[in-house]
């Protein structure tokens, strides 16, 4: 029987240099400590040892043409980390950063925020190093029939099903799909989610994300007697989570005040335009830093990372993992921030998200705040399998159940715990109990 500690030791010595992958398996292990405490039947039963150790990890070679007649080699992956709850179920990630330890840190997260949503999903997720930036259609489209020539023996609707995430949008899912129903000569829609609304998508999927997290959010301020009226807001990334997250926080009458891509951040005092934002980001494919020459008023700044020295109430990083160390976490307090609301999965360092709780600050932490997208992949499951699709008010009212429980269960897992208010912990322990206890029940497999 090893300890926490032992057990993370152990893991870091097994999977040499996946920093990533390390903090999110570090972060979880300690939070579960007065569990285990508790319960020291997990440790007995070597429930920690396997669920740090994926199911099975897929990594292959992805060929491909460039627009030159170039032939470009990446890498792609696939890490089926959980099933104890339901078929593996987490996004694709396309970025030049993405290595092993960037998918499993991923895939780790996913297993925890899946099985808090309630839903019959396990924990997987896959992608690739290829850069889709600066690509024509053309060659996403060819990279995607490759990718996919190799990833469909490892997926389907009651295996793996894969979405998107970071690079990997509907254009993305659609070429994927396509070449999937081409080599199967079937139609088994609900092998992917996040698929256009002609062919099988949810409503509600693209803004489910960015919608979740204020919905979580909102219960969060609810309980602690806070409101998101009148609450200034600086929001990183301006991807799909960011833009949806913006829509429904200025629906709700906050000001979001600053956005950033990867090269610098915007701040606009009278509030982002949104419209704006989507022209750029959604059908230009631009800079953010086009937006001044819309709104002449507004000021760009060089650097992402000096989003955080923006003064606000309310900070919702969603572009990408560790976006706020503990310098910028020292800032945003300095500045007066109340609320964090983690949009991209694993956006703060483990030494902020310490800092923040100490200081007082309401977390939100990703693997609760951002299972909205993996909820409504889940209802997108159901649809396809039920040959129907649900108007958007049903898929929305959905999502916002889910979201108020995912924020209970969480809730009330710190409290049983003694960590009232500890929405990281508490999120950890309720992910953690619903798989733990699914494994004990299906044996030493
Ligand atoms: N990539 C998203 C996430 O991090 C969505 C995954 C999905 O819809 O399967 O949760």
């Amino acid at each position: 029987m090893s300890t926490t500690k032992e057990i993370l030791s152990n893991l870091k010595e097994r999977n040499p240099g996946e920093s990533e992958f390390h903090q999110a398996v570090e972060e979880v292990l300690l939070s579960l400590e007065p569990v285990l405490a508790k319960n020291p039947h997990y440790l007995n039963t070597g429930i920690l040892e396997r669920l740090v150790e994926p199911e099975r990890q897929i990594i292959f070679r992805v060929p491909w043409v460039d627009d030159h007649g170039n032939v470009q080699v990446n890498r792609g992956f696939r890490i089926q980390f959980n099933s104890a709850i339901g078929p593996y179920k987490g996004g694709l990630r396309f970025h030049p950063s993405v290595y092993l330890g960037i998918i499993k840190f991923l895939g780790f997260e996913q297993i925890f925020k899946n099985s808090l949503t309630g839903l019959p999903i396990g924990g997987g997720k896959g992608g690739s190093d290829f850069d889709p930036k600066g690509k024509s259609d053309g060659e996403i489209m060819r990279f995607c029939q490759s990718f996919m020539t190799e990833l469909y023996k490892h997926v389907g609707p009651d295996i793996d099903v894969p979405a998107g995430d970071i690079g990997v949008g509907g254009r993305e899912i659609g070429y994927l799909f396509g070449q999937y129903k081409r080599i199967k000569n079937g139609y088994q829609g609900g092998v992917l989610t996040g698929k256009g609304l002609s062919y099988g998508g949810s409503l509600g999927r693209k803004e489910a994300t960015g919608y979740g997290l204020i919905y979580f959010i909102k219960e969060m301020l609810r309980v602690n007697n806070y409101t998101l009226t009148g609450k200034t807001i600086t929001i990183s990334g301006s991807g799909n989570v960011a833009i949806h997250a913006c829509e429904k926080a200025q629906q709700n009458g906050a000001k979001v005040i600053a956005m950033c891509d990867s090269k610098g951040y915007i701040y606009d005092e009278n509030g982002i335009n949104l419209d704006t934002i989507k022209q750029i980001k959604e059908i230009e494919r631009k800079r953010i830093s086009e937006y001044i020459k819309y709104h002449p008023k507004a000021k760009y700044n060089e650097g992402q990372k000096g989003i955080w020295s923006v003064k606000c109430d309310i900070a919702l990083p969603c572009a990408t993992q560790n976006d706020i160390h503990l310098e910028h976490a020292k800032q945003l307090i300095n500045n007066g921030v109340q609320v964090i609301g983690e949009g991209a999965n694993m956006p703060c360092t483990n030494e902020a998200l310490k800092f923040f709780l100490e200081k007082g600050i309401l977390v939100a932490p990703s693997k609760a705040a951002n299972a909205g997208g993996v909820s409504v992949s889940a209802l997108e499951m159901s649809q396809n399998s039920m040959r129907l699709s649900w108007d958007f008010e049903k898929v929305d009212e959905k999502l916002q159940n889910i979201m108020i429980n995912i924020f209970k269960a969480s809730d009330n897992a710190a409290k049983e715990y003694g960590m009232e208010g500890n929405y990281i912990a508490g999120a950890n322990i309720a992910g953690f109990l619903r798989v733990a206890n699914a494994m004990l029940e299906q044996g030493v497999v």
